[in-house]
């Protein structure tokens, strides 16, 4: 069995500030500490289950975050990006058996993590198809839409709550909930024996019923906190200008989608 994991550090255990989100702060090393042990939890969970190889990538700001010699021997990491418009997911294909997402957190607009924000701090809120999108949102779509059922995604616990019906195979395990700009965190060892126990027997499904079905349709709409980013990111191809601080655009193809984020997010 071949699995990926895309791990992020806004949605891990503890995490409440972005100083601790970002590498050039002295309180980052803990979290990053942290992201490395959730990821090796997953890892540890899906080879009990039987993955044999696990390619995992480093989806926070550099990708620079985790540490490959505290993970088990199977693993392969890919660090910082290549342009690629899968971004957060890259490295995902036809040939991985599951997609688990861990360390995730809400998406821009909600009260569900002090860092809530979808993939830059520039939206005020990212509808898809009229609903919330969170990076989750955006990059389990990507995993779906390469045949690769997403059956694990660990973080806040909103984000997991409404989520959870996403997949039907999707389980979820909350490290933590936020309310405001505060966070209230179970213990770091009890997150990570919940994840590890959560990835085993989520692999231990029947894979072959995880995909959704994807929509034939998507109408990508962002509302930025700035309305001077409307206007700018209005001159992507295929978007137009829609309101005061909102763009949107519609397609057929969820590549368009994904291609489109690492420019107008
Ligand atoms: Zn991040």
């Amino acid at each position: 069995m071949r699995v990926f994991i895309s791990a992020d550090i806004e949605g891990i255990t503890t995490t409440t500030l972005w100083e601790e989100c970002n590498r050039t702060q002295a309180v980052y090393a803990a979290a990053a500490q942290q992201m490395t042990n959730e990821v090796k939890a997953a890892c540890e969970g899906a080879i009990a289950a039987g993955a044999e190889f696990i390619l995992v990538k480093d989806a926070h700001a550099s990708g620079t975050n985790l540490d490959i010699r505290q993970l088990p021997r199977c693993v392969e990491l890919i660090r910082s990006g290549c342009g690629h418009p899968y971004t957060m997911a890259y490295g995902v294909d036809q040939g991985f058996d599951a997609a688990m997402f861990i360390g995730y957190h809400s998406a821009a607009g909600r009260n569900g993590n002090p860092l809530s924000h979808t993939f830059s701090q520039k939206p005020f809120e990212v509808r898809l198809n009229g609903q919330l999108c969170s990076e989750f949102t955006l990059f389990s779509l990507v995993a779906n839409y390469e045949k690769v059922p997403p059956v694990l995604l660990t973080g806040d616990k909103a984000l997991c709550e409404e989520n959870a019906g996403m997949y039907p195979l999707l389980k979820t395990v909350a490290v933590k909930e936020g309310f405001g700009s505060m966070t209230r965190s179970i213990h770091p060892e009890l997150a990570c024996e919940r994840i590890k126990a959560a990835a085993q027997a989520a692999l231990t499904q029947d894979l072959s019923k995880g995909l959704i079905q994807m929509p034939e349709k998507f109408v990508f709409e962002i509302t930025y906190k700035e309305h001077a980013n409307a206007v700018s990111m209005s001159y992507y191809p295929g978007f137009a200008l829609v309101g005061e601080r909102t763009i949107r655009m519609e397609t057929s193809d969820y590549v368009d989608v994904v291609r489109a984020v690492k420019f107008v997010l």
